[in-house]
């Protein structure tokens, strides 16, 4: 029988400014690993799986999407602040793109999209993740690759028992 772990990992998957595709893949992957995954992680914070979330102190942090108001860039710090380690998911997080598609805009498309940049109290520029805070392992695609993420969540996993 295998030795019970005495704490569980702690982890978190957040998501910003994105389609949320790769949480889709996630939740697809709990439902082959889900009793592993039990076993291993304490999920404090997952909005996607429970409506209790806690942000306190996290063995792994998993973040989705770009960062593309003040109010994202201060979750990534908070988020960076409590993690021993963050993980980028997907292509959004790791490069911003497509999520930072206004970056790229001309001019007239600028002025068209101003009024949602003030209504939403968004950035500036949409920012990727390392642009605010140290990242430590990514996981790019678009959406993230399964087997990537799966092969560096391993990884991470052998880091913390
Ligand atoms: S990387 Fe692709 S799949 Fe992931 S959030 Fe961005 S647009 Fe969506």
């Amino acid at each position: 029988m295998p030795k019970k772990r005495k704490q569980k990992i702690r982890v978190g998957w957040f998501t910003f400014s994105c389609c949320e595709d790769s949480t889709i893949i996630f939740t697809e992957l709990l439902n082959d690993h889900w009793k592993e995954w039990k076993e291993l992680f304490d999920f404090r914070h997952a909005r996607v799986l429970k409506k209790n979330n806690v942000l306190d102190e996290l063995d792994i942090a998993f973040i989705e999407g770009a960062v593309a108001s003040p109010e994202h860039e201060k979750m990534a710090k908070e988020i960076r602040k409590v993690s021993k380690k963050v993980v980028a998911i997907g292509a959004c997080a790791v490069q911003g793109m497509p999520s930072a598609q206004r970056n790229f805009f001309d001019e007239k498309q600028k002025e068209e999209i101003e009024f949602l940049i003030s209504r939403f109290k968004a950035l500036p520029k949409v920012l990727k993740l390392s642009d605010v805070v140290k990242v430590d392992v990514e996981v790019p695609g678009c959406p993230m690759n399964p087997e990537d993420f799966l092969r560096k969540v391993n990884l991470l996993v052998k880091e913390f028992v």
